[in-house]
């Protein structure tokens, strides 16, 4: 690595002045997590008024919401989502609670039926693999372990997965399936993904005629700024070049009213809505259609799911803030770290030195602080040059935000200036 412009004398002095600073730490026995990105307690108060279920349980049709049926979910549940989601509403279709179930299932029901387009199901393949961009949600990653799915990681560049490697890749193997995209304030570095990259996914010509771009939309509404974030339109993109059945949708309530029971949405094209219904159907008589009244109810509609929206980000934009004021503080000019400036979403990433990742994360919980272990961002649990780190600062209360961003940048400074000197 290279070392900042320092004397060797300086840095010993910095090294030493870090080590006193973390055992000054270690012997406060703070106790602070900063490992997944939950909404906090009172982001969930928000939504409070949610539990107060209204009789009567009918929808705007007539349906009495009480009895089995309703496999697409409330109609004015989707109509509220559609824009954000960008799917059509007759496209999109309102779930259970969670869309990593979506993701599961999907995943599922492509090893165990043929997906339109698709010649085989893809347990009778001998061998699948995903695209993952990389840093990326964990969550994916265990999905694709979990189903003996090849991972094959590709590098994030600011505007989203460097596209001249996935388009290679989809090109010349007909294995690679799918891949992962988190297109808006992505899981971790809050990347919002070009209209070029947007465009290139969905015109690029694929080996295998059942490729699927597995859209993961979960922060689609989660603007921590002024100006929200918009990306281009993927289904409308590709049935306009030639591949309308290219894109699952998938979106959730988790992080907008309760994350233990909201709503989750899956959203394609005509066909893969056939397709996802023919599965779904054998799977259940229908969803927790009381559960997406409630939430008819509770956001009224598009603009009162902005509004409600708003509110969260009052809460989130001052933890954001205090993460890059006091990196910017402690770490700021030293070579020792650089770390996003997210405009939503939930999460932060930092890059320290290679090799020292690990290492950060180690002295941190001696510290008492809890980080998502380094290498979660990447398949296999393996970050091959050991650099990032996911911080999660939605959960835990300002006060508590701050004290554990300043115990991690000692662990940076620690850590950093022990590899440049060793
Ligand atoms: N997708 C991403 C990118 C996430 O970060 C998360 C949660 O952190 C989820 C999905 C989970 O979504 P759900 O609660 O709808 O299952």
């Amino acid at each position: 690595m290279t070392a900042p412009a320092s004397t060797v004398e300086e840095l010993t002095a910095q090294r030493d002045r870090a080590r006193q600073d973390h055992a000054d730490l270690v012997a406060r026995g703070l106790r602070l997590d900063l490992t997944r990105g939950k909404p906090s307690p009172r982001q969930l108060d928000l939504a409070e008024d949610l539990l107060d279920a209204q009789a009567p349980a009918v929808s705007a049709d007539g349906t009495d919401l009480r009895n089995y049926g309703g496999l697409q979910g409330l109609p004015e549940l989707r109509a509220i989502f559609g824009d954000s989601l960008q799917v059509p509403v007759e496209q999109l279709l309102a779930a259970g609670n969670s869309s990593l179930e979506l993701m599961h299932d999907a995943l599922v029901f492509a090893q165990l039926g043929v997906v339109p387009g698709g010649e085989r199901r893809w347990v009778d393949e001998p061998e699948i693999a995903f695209l993952c961009p990389v840093p990326g949600y964990d969550r994916h990653f265990a999905l694709c372990e979990r189903f003996g799915i090849r991972m094959i990681p590709v590098p994030m560049t600011a505007g989203g997965p460097d596209m001249d490697v996935v388009e290679r890749l989809v090109a010349e193997d007909p294995r690679v399936k799918g891949i992962w995209c988190v297109p808006k304030y992505s899981n971790p570095d809050g990347t919002v993904y070009s209209d070029e990259t947007v465009r290139r996914l969905a015109a690029m010509p694929t080996a295998a005629r059942d490729f699927r771009i597995f859209w993961d939309n979960a922060y689609a509404v989660h603007h921590l700024g002024d100006e929200p974030a918009e990306i281009a339109d993927l289904l409308g993109l590709c049935a306009e070049h030639g591949n309308p059945d290219r894109a699952f949708v998938f979106g959730s309530t988790s992080k907008i009213t309760f994350a233990g029971g909201g709503v989750a949405f899956f959203g394609a094209s005509p066909a893969n809505v056939e397709w996802w219904l023919s599965c779904t159907a054998k799977r259940s008589i229908g969803p927790d259609k009381i559960n997406q009244l409630r939430h008819v109810r509770f956001l009224r509609d598009a603009e009162g799911l902005r509004e409600h929206m708003r509110r969260h980000a009052a809460l989130l934009r001052p933890k954001f803030d205090a993460v890059d004021k006091i990196l910017t503080s402690e770490l700021g000019g030293t070579g020792l770290a650089s770390w996003t400036s997210p405009a939503g979403g939930y999460f932060i990433s930092l890059q320290v030195p290679e090799g020292c990742a690990r290492a950060v994360v180690a002295k941190a919980k001696e510290a008492g602080i809890n980080l998502t272990p380094a290498g979660a961002t990447h398949p296999y649990g393996d970050d091959p040059a050991d650099r990032v780190i996911r911080i999660a600062p939605t959960y835990p209360e300002l006060p508590e935000v701050e004290q554990a961003i300043a115990a991690l940048a000692t662990c940076v400074r620690l850590v950093g200036t022990e590899k440049i000197l060793a």
